[in-house]
């Protein structure tokens, strides 16, 4: 259905189109993931202003045509996290999140829980001091896409006791006797199964500490094959 429409969105990326305009991806609250034109955007004079940069977050109106992206045709700022574009260290951590939303978001397929994940996710990042948030979002989001790594007992042998490592490929812990994986600490598998068991917000109070940077970086990895897992079936799909 062509004409204009309202919406609010999370800019996840953008592209540089022509001498002055903008491509933008967008993770929208009701139209799922959108791809649209900002003309003049990289202008000085924009009526866009500076408001259409990766992490703003916006209330915006778009035209729908018969093509492929959409035209931006107004757009007001909701959130601007003006930290995220100064601090490098929450510039990298929000990109990350924009990054792994704009891979698992699908164009035109409303998903309103990812679009308030994401853009909660973003505010917590550019106000706290949390040094897990971004693994807390990615294991939220490893769990809505089905594919929350096991914590509780072992992939191998089913063994609740005794869990010592953990394994990307095989989907999550080990016991000593199966050893799957490399090792994993007793307190990071117990953030983990805070983390996974509905209690996040615990997690997120945690200290940095060695255990952190260990879920920090279980996480990302257990993201990332869940992605190039989902690259690879979108592949198939694609040749069929
Ligand atoms: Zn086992």
């Amino acid at each position: 259905m062509t004409g204009l429409y309202r919406d609010s969105a999370v800019v996840l990326r953008t592209w540089k189109l022509g001498e002055a305009d903008r491509i933008l991806s967008l993770m929208t609250r009701g139209n799922g993931k959108i791809r649209c034109v900002a003309k003049g955007a990289r202008k000085t004079q924009s009526r866009f202003g500076g408001r259409t940069e990766a992490g703003a977050h916006l209330q915006v109106q778009m035209y729908r045509g018969r093509g492929d992206l959409d035209t931006l045709t107004q757009v007001e700022s909701i959130e601007q996290h003006g930290a995220l574009r100064t601090d490098l260290e929450l510039f990298a951590r929000a990109s990350s999140m924009l990054e792994a939303v704009d891979a698992v978001a699908q164009e035109r397929e409303p998903n309103e829980r990812l679009y308030t994940m994401l853009h909660r996710a973003l505010a917590t990042v550019a106000t706290s001091e949390s040094h897990l948030v971004v693994a807390g979002f990615f294991l939220k989001l490893l769990s809505s896409e089905g594919f929350a790594p096991s914590v509780e007992s072992c992939v191998g042998c089913g063994a609740t006791s005794d869990l010592s490592h953990l394994s990307v490929a095989d989907g999550g812990v080990s016991c000593r006797g199966c050893r799957l994986g490399s090792p994993v600490s007793v307190e990071a598998l117990a953030l983990l199964q805070l983390a996974l068991g509905g209690q996040l917000g615990a997690v997120l109070n945690q200290p940095a500490s060695p255990a952190t940077r260990e879920v920090d970086i279980a996480s990302t990895r257990f993201l990332e094959n869940m992605l190039e897992r989902r690259l690879r079936s979108a592949s198939v799909l694609e040749q069929a």
